[in-house]
């Protein structure tokens, strides 16, 4: 919520993209919820479809606003990850399409892509390179069982992962995945840390125009911060960690971050900055009371929530079986179930973990935790980054090596971040001394 969006609605330039997005998300979504669910077999890993909407209408798409084709990627897959990761599947048909507002968020990296926030902040659309959606596509297996026995994976979630092909056959490829961020609290400091130490400076007089700008690792070195966990927490952490590099490592991914969000119990939220950095999308012009701006300020409590998701699951219910669906389509087992991220350690504090000291006190401040940007392989492109780059500065500081080595400085600087910088010093003396 912090994040400076922009509004994206009729006359945007990304408006029917967006629209178009999210008709899409919504039809194949609520299609695959509406089959009993089953055992995922070899076949959904590979399974996409092609579907195109018009005006009219079809037997098999229901009519839309524009004409554009749309693809759908391993629908079931991707059904039982949003199993696995504890979502509600009304609550993410809702999230993302009961009305369409999204705010744009231009490009905040280098890469070009885009950055979509649904309506109300917990999911994000971000629009992805061809080579990184050919690389998701061919990690799935592996990345589906790594979220299966990994409750506490910190590695982006994803949730869906379509195509949409928009004027002059112009294919856009997008994920869909969690917003690390949570709606009903300012982050008061962002870094993005990678653990390299070349080219990670946000220079700090860009502070002060924004004092919410990401930081990267230098900074975060400079302000001798460390993250507070207690030991037993520490040791979850950094274990979580090896085990969410190695399979980074093992599928020759690069370049990822962890992106660490800090909210300050102390001085907790600011109303005027959540007041001018939300934005709205709205279609059509039509706009409900719930819609105004002031009452989207507002987190929906969890009985509101909870209460519309019952809403929603009454419609989907006394709905006729959607196009193509099997007439004894029902509801699936889990649709319903309680939102299940209370489970997860990193994420069981209202989508955060609460600081730790070591006498086991709860801190001051909560983390929110996230290993992001994992979709980078170490390709061709890569490799020349290196070789040029390599050439004017130290091999092993600047960010493109290869993957293992990639993911070794980036552990080692995770562990370092766990630690008071006392703590760091006496071990590295230790480490020089053996
Ligand atoms: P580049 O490749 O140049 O690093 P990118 O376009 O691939 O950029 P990311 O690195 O994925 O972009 O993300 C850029 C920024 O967007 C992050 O530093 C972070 O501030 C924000 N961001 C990305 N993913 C998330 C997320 N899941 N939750 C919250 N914020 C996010
Ligand atoms: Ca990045
Ligand atoms: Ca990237």
């Amino acid at each position: 919520r912090v994040i400076v969006g922009k509004k994206v609605e009729e006359g945007h330039v990304n408006w029917v993209t967006a629209y178009n997005m999210l008709t899409g998300i919504r039809f194949t979504v609520s299609r695959t919820n509406a089959k009993m669910d089953r055992e995922l077999t070899d076949a959904d890993f590979d399974q996409k479809q092609k579907m195109s909407f018009d005006v009219t209408g079809s037997e098999q798409t229901p009519g839309a606003k524009y004409d554009f084709k749309f693809k759908d990627y391993s629908p079931w897959v991707f059904r039982h990850l949003r199993g696995i990761f504890g979502l509600d599947p009304a609550d993410y048909l809702m999230s993302l399409t009961s009305k369409y507002i999204l705010s744009e968020l231009g490009s905040p990296g280098k890469s070009g892509s885009f950055f979509y926030f649904s309506r109300d902040y917990k999911y994000i659309i971000k629009t992805i390179h061809h080579a990184e959606h050919k690389l998701l596509r061919r990690i799935l297996r592996d990345y589906y069982a790594h979220a299966k026995n990994n409750p506490n994976t910190l590695i982006s979630q994803f949730y869906g992962l379509h195509r949409v092909k928009i004027a002059y056959g112009r294919k856009i490829h997008f994920v869909v995945m969690n917003n690390l961020f949570p709606p009903h609290r300012d982050i008061h400091q962002t870094f993005d840390l990678k653990g390299s130490t070349v080219g990670r400076d946000l220079n700090e007089t860009a502070l002060e125009k924004n004092p919410r700008a990401t930081l990267k690792d230098l900074n975060w070195l400079r302000r001798d911060m460390h993250l507070e966990f207690d030991q037993r927490l520490r040791q979850t952490f950094i274990e979580q960690l090896q085990r969410d590099v190695a399979l980074l490592q093992r599928l020759e991914i690069m370049d990822y971050s962890l992106l660490v969000g800090i909210h300050d119990l102390g001085k907790g939220n600011d109303d005027n900055v959540r007041e001018k950095t939300l934005q709205v999308f709205q279609p059509g012009g039509e706009r409900e009371e719930e819609d105004l701006p002031g009452h989207l300020m507002r987190t929906p409590s969890r009985l509101e929530s909870a209460k519309k998701a019952r809403e929603l699951r009454q419609t989907l219910k006394s709905q006729k079986p959607v196009p193509m669906g099997l007439s004894s389509a029902r509801m699936p087992e889990h649709l319903g179930a309680e939102d299940q991220r209370h489970n997860r350690i990193f994420y069981g504090d209202d989508g955060g973990i609460r600081a730790t000291h070591e006498d086991g006190k709860a801190g001051e401040t909560i983390y929110y935790l996230g290993v992001i940007d994992c979709l980078t392989h170490y390709g061709f492109v890569k490799r020349m980054e290196h070789f040029w780059k390599g050439l004017s500065n130290n091999r092993h500081q600047i960010s493109p090596i290869p993957p293992h080595a990639y993911g070794e400085r980036f552990l080692n600087f995770m562990t370092g971040i766990t630690m008071t910088k006392e703590e760091a010093e006496r071990r590295a003396q230790q480490e020089g001394q053996q």
